[in-house]
């Protein structure tokens, strides 16, 4: 069994204000230090943009799976890649490739929306390495679609394999579903303190956890959410008087963690999509003797949803509702990332479905790179004090 190098230890032995500023430390890096603390150590590292990625078929190859989602960097070196007109995350993506804070052996991306597909053949010409897409099936509704999709998590597999320099083995694959199903409860435990007990733990506090699971290798994040957890439950801390809030529209690019901050202040976010593809498989995963067929069979019948995936099955404004039920939230923030075609379409299915329903809702748009949050701030207690006095 291959043991992981110790990336990431400043977090032990302190109190947990003190871990959670560290943890935003290491997710706001622009130089990924602890991924070049991996290379440093002989490791190699597989990027995989936004939003879903069985990263298990990494980490059983010994490998870093890291998520691409950007970063609040700006894009110099990468405008003149693309147009002007896309989302940042695609260009401050690239950027950190191209300005070498990021260092791959491969890069996958998903077909998931124009932008995204053409980034594959963007780093393919300026890398020497691989740049795969990794086609996510188009309607998981089909009674191919499990076959097919492990046949796609075979293939990538295979560059994987050769990048390791040895075969993944049935067991190897085994054990890192184990390990992944174990960060999913954790993910999930913080979700219910989110929802249970929001006062414990704000909305980018929790963020800032989530997000770490994209860049540690998983056993040491799981170690840290072992640790963690506990001293949330037992935070000092009492209930407020402010509405329970759910946050939609952080599936690929992701906002500022003092947005959420802001957020934070007036509401409790008690559910959101934050980093969903972290988050998409809802339970377990099976360990049985088709570990690649277990992983694909999980992401197309035990999954969560986005603007990105189109499943009858789970029509987003009804899992949108059903999200709110579950969390027991007054009202819901209905947000997408600037010029984000799927992420604003799906803008107008929601408010439709909200309105019928009579759940207040608040509109917005953000972007990565924003850095003045007080408009939004003024605008949102506003919205809620109407609420509360009305
Ligand atoms: S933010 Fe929207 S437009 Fe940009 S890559 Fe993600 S899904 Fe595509």
């Amino acid at each position: 069994m291959r043991s992981t190098p110790s990336i990431f230890d400043d977090w032990k032995d302190r109190e947990l204000d003190e871990i959670l500023e560290i943890v935003r430390g290491v997710v706001e890096d622009p130089e990924y230090s602890t991924v070049r603390q991996w290379r440093e150590r002989g490791g190699k590292v597989v990027g995989h943009f936004q939003v879903y990625f069985p990263e298990e078929i990494v980490h059983a190859a010994g490998l870093l799976p890291l998520k691409i989602c950007g970063a609040q960097v700006e894009g110099v070196e990468a405008e003149s890649h693309f147009g002007s007109y896309l989302c940042s995350i695609i260009k401050t993506s690239l950027e950190l490739a191209l300005t070498r804070k990021v260092e791959l052996e491969m890069f996958v991306t998903h077909p998931i929306c124009d932008a995204a597909r053409n980034l594959g053949a963007i780093w393919g010409r300026n890398f020497p390495y691989k740049s795969q897409i990794l086609y996510l099936p188009q309607n998981p509704n089909s009674s191919h679609a499990v076959p097919y999709l492990r046949a796609e998590y075979r293939r990538v597999l295979d560059d994987i394999e050769e990048i390791a320099g040895h075969p993944v083995s049935g067991n190897d694959l085994r054990r890192s579903i184990g390990v992944y199903n174990e960060g999913r409860a954790l993910m999930r435990e913080l979700y219910a303190i989110k929802r249970d007990t929001p006062w414990l733990i704000a909305a980018d506090e929790a963020y800032v956890l989530v997000a770490l699971a994209g860049i540690l290798p998983r056993e040491q994040f799981n170690t840290l959410m072992r640790a963690v957890l506990p001293m949330i439950r037992q935070r000092p801390l009492k209930a407020q008087d402010k509405m329970r809030v759910v946050f939609e529209g952080g599936f690929c690019e992701q906002p500022p963690i003092d947005l959420l901050h802001a957020i934070a202040r007036s509401c409790y976010v008690v559910d959101d999509d934050l980093m969903i593809g972290l988050r998409w498989i809802v339970e377990d995963v099976p360990q049985s003797d088709d570990p690649l067929g277990d992983l694909a069979w999980a992401y197309v019948n035990n999954s969560s949803y986005s603007p990105v995936q189109h499943d009858s099955r789970k029509p987003k404004e009804r899992m949108l509702l059903e999200r709110i039920k579950r969390s027991r939230a007054d009202l819901a923030i209905i947000t997408a990332a600037k010029m984000c075609e799927p992420g604003l379409e799906e803008q107008v299915t929601y408010h439709r479905a909200l309105d019928e329903q009579g759940i207040p809702y608040f509109i917005s748009e953000f972007e990565e790179n924003q850095t003045s949050f007080e408009h939004l701030a003024i605008q949102l207690e506003t919205f809620v004090e109407n609420l509360l006095f009305s």
